[in-house]
């Protein structure tokens, strides 16, 4: 089994679109003595390379696993002390709706609105109260700009399944970790393990990290929704019948032939896997897609139920698969 509480740890972490420090600080103690080389590029992406055997056939793979979550950014404060947000990322207005949320120096806040069905998803119609009752006295904790994400503690849940925030992406970024760490470099291929910022904001981070490594093919590693639950969008995945090989992802043409080696390397390996639509949004493998002369991407995704709340599901089951699959696909040949 792998190290549960470090994705607890990795859930925890404070780290909107944009301001991921606190999880790059993690990251780069995990990365420490299993890696050939790590850097932190200029907007804040870790790139750690775990080299292969080398020799004719071998592939630089970039895996992409973002760091950054979803949150909400003050647009103004009122006379009243209420803060008037907007979103940074997609956000569910219902999502925010009476919760808790968190500024960057820990302060903290409850989401409230005047009219959350006219609000629909426009987070410009919420507020968050900080128990100010003056614009003075706000002033004193969080100013015009400041961000705020989600509090979403961890739990347990029965069969394996556990809750938190930010599944989306810190479960792929604690795969990618559980994975680089059994890469004992006896692969062919050169393994680019990248932590991307900005991803929620459009795929910021993942773009400069293939300009800079130019990888010969690029795996997101992110999560996708769950489609069983009557509150969900629509569709076959689910959690707990392993981890979701995808076949379609909106933001990004997938190549025929990753894909069917993906498929392939589950079948041989009886890794638990699921085929994958997703009907909505996007992953890093949209800038990578489209970096250079053109990569061929693929994505691994886990099945993520209730995404962009404070309290998404996922199954531990699923992780297992997730890390294998990233494993035994680094370190197949591929040949095109
Ligand atoms: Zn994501």
């Amino acid at each position: 089994m792998a190290n549960y509480e470090l994705l607890k740890e990795l859930t925890q972490a404070w780290g909107v679109a944009g301001r991921e420090k606190n999880v790059r600080a993690i990251i780069l103690r995990e990365l420490e003595g299993f890696c050939d080389e790590a850097r932190v590029d200029n907007i804040g992406n870790i790139i750690a390379l775990k080299k292969g055997r080398g020799g004719e056939g071998s592939k630089k793979i970039m895996l992409s696993a973002h760091m950054d979550e979803v949150g909400m950014q003050v647009k103004k404060i009122h006379p009243d002390g209420r803060l008037q947000m907007c979103k940074v990322g997609w956000v569910w207005t219902s999502a925010l709706y009476h919760d808790q949320v968190v500024f960057q120096n820990g302060t903290v806040g409850v989401v409230g609105c005047a009219d959350i069905e006219g609000a629909k998803n426009d987070c410009g119609k919420l507020y968050v109260d900080i128990g100010c009752t003056t614009k003075e006295d706000a002033e004193k904790y969080v100013k015009v700009g400041d961000y705020c994400g989600f509090v979403g503690p961890w739990y347990e849940l029965a069969n394996g399944r556990i809750s938190a925030k930010s599944f989306d992406d810190r479960a792929g970024c604690f795969m990618l970790l559980e994975a680089l760490k059994r890469n004992k470099g006896d692969g062919p291929n050169d393994v680019y393990y990248v932590f991307s910022v900005q991803e929620e904001v459009g795929c910021r981070g993942s773009k400069t990290a293939a300009a800079q490594i130019k990888p010969d093919m690029g795996i997101s590693v992110d999560v996708t929704p769950d489609h069983f639950y009557p509150c969900d969008l629509e569709g076959c995945n689910a959690v707990g019948d392993g981890i979701s090989v995808t076949l379609g992802d909106p933001s990004a043409m997938l190549d025929e032939y990753l894909v069917d080696e993906m498929l392939a390397c589950c079948e041989e390996n009886h890794i638990q896997y699921q085929r994958g639509v997703m009907d909505r949004g996007g992953t890093d493998a949209s800038s990578i897609n489209l970096s250079g002369e053109g990569v061929r991407v693929a994505g691994i995704a886990l099945v993520d139920r209730y995404p962009h709340s404070k309290c998404s599901v996922i199954a531990k089951e699923d992780v297992e698969a997730g890390i294998e699959l990233v494993h035994c696909y680094t370190h197949r040949e591929f040949v095109f």
